[in-house]
């Protein structure tokens, strides 16, 4: 019986190549592993495993019975409905340490870093095993798009250091143009309906028993997303309706200008004031330098529903 490693609802590069990585691994430390993936993967993350000839992963929801490794997340709303019935054998991630509990002791690397694939990295030098020059590549576009290319918040230097190692391994030598080639693809709207694009990257937060949604578009030039502002907008709103959420946010991050502009529908606009200090116009707000979720963001709006 095989182990399945994956990571959160609405998988993004890193979960993803995460999850293969970590599957690697463990298959050649002697546990038999098997990627999966909990939904359909983003463009951006279809560009990466085609690139460095990787399978995508299946997908697959409910592990009820099953052993898994967890990767990138460790909170309940993230992971599968039925994960209580599933043995977690282990956590690789660099998220604040969520709700999950497990009944029996488990193996947990959550360091804070930029990036899981950079944890990875780590586990291979300490195992001893090599890493394999296409799952090299996929580690290194995982840490890129996590850091946008390195210019997140959240990058350290142990992301950069084990970005280089990979890029060594995976013969690239020009990150920058990697990066920049992955978040092209990121940034590509045309013809996607909105609610796929609200739900690409996005996460739902409990935030002191406060339902929040806080869902992210990043890329190379805002002006991109001019012509679908307006659905994206509705759809937010839509969302909060259905979700019976206090809030839905959507940040629209710009790598080059390395800000978010945010599209709020909230039970009370205020929070973003009170989080950020820049008072919304017309369900929007410009907020420079604000680029990570995780960093920037969440712990903002915590504070503010604590
Ligand atoms: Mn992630
Ligand atoms: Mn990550």
């Amino acid at each position: 019986m095989s182990v399945y490693v994956f990571g959160h609802k609405n998988p993004d590069s890193d979960t993803v190549c995460s999850a293969i990585a970590l599957a690697d691994l463990k298959s050649k430390l002697g546990t038999a592993c098997t990627p999966v993936a909990q939904g359909e993967l983003p463009p951006e993350t279809n560009f990466i495993l085609e690139k460095f000839g990787v399978a995508a992963p299946a997908v697959k929801t409910s592990f009820a019975g099953e052993k898994v490794y967890l990767v990138d997340t460790s909170d309940l709303a993230q992971l599968p409905d039925d994960i209580k019935e599933a043995e977690v054998l282990g956590i690789v991630d660099h998220h604040k340490l969520g709700d999950l509990t497990t009944s029996s002791p488990l193996e947990c690397w959550i360091w804070p870093v930029g990036c899981t694939a950079t944890v990875i990295n780590a586990m291979y030098k300490f195992h001893g095993i090599e890493i394999p020059k296409n799952i090299a590549g996929i580690m290194l576009c995982a840490i890129l798009s996590d850091t946008v290319i390195f210019k997140s918040p959240t990058c350290t230097p142990a992301d950069k250091e084990a970005s280089a190692a990979l890029a060594k391994i995976a013969g690239v030598s020009d990150l920058e143009a990697l990066g920049m080639e992955m978040f092209k693809v990121k940034s590509a709207v045309e013809g996607t309906p909105a609610r796929e694009l609200v739900l690409r990257d996005y996460k739902d937060f409990d935030m002191s028993g406060t339902k929040v949604g806080i869902g992210q578009l990043e890329v190379v030039d805002l002006s991109i997303l001019d012509a679908v502002k307006n659905d994206l907008a509705a759809d937010i709103a839509a969302l909060k309706a259905e979700k019976g959420a206090h809030s839905i946010f959507l940040l629209l991050t710009d790598i080059m200008k390395e800000g978010s502009e945010i599209l709020i529908a909230s039970e009370d606009i205020a929070v973003v004031e009170k989080a950020f200090g820049v008072k919304p116009a017309d369900g929007k707000a410009w907020l420079p330098g604000i680029m990570s979720r995780k960093k920037d963001v969440v712990p903002k709006f915590e504070k503010v529903f604590a």
